[in-house]
């Protein structure tokens, strides 16, 4: 998949309408379409990176930088740990539902989570 066929360089571009709720040079967060729990983020790299099976030597800043605009996200909805506490989780492929080929860390929270997944 080309670059201008991707749904979140879309909404990197700004052509693709997203309710942003974090931003920065590396980053951007944004609210997923269909929550899945009542905050649910989703924080992609600006760059395109197809999932985290693509992620190469090198791209170590992209994750840090997800996992600090995770951190902020996470502050700034009140679900914060350690009295919180919040589910960071990538699908990768067909066997884990992954639907969009961007890198995406999901952010889950404000309610109580159950384990295993499905
Ligand atoms: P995954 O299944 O891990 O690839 O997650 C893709 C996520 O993107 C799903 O939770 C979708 O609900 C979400 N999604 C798809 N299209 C949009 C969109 N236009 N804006 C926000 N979230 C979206």
């Amino acid at each position: 998949m080309s670059e201008q066929d991707c749904l979140f360089c879309g909404i990197v571009a700004g052509s693709v309408p997203a309710e942003i709720v974090y931003e920065d040079a590396t980053v951007i967060g944004f609210r997923d379409i269909a929550p899945q729990a009542p905050t649910h983020v989703l924080v992609i790299p600006r760059h395109h990176i197809t999932n985290a099976a693509e992620v190469e030597a090198g791209d170590g800043h992209v994750l840090e930088a997800m996992v600090l605009a995770a951190q902020s996200v996470a502050a700034a909805e009140g679900i914060a740990a350690p009295d919180r506490g919040f589910r960071l989780v990538m699908n990768v492929g067909p066997d884990a539902l992954n639907s969009v080929p961007h890198l995406h860390l999901h952010i889950l929270g404000g309610r109580a989570m159950t384990w295993p997944p499905g």
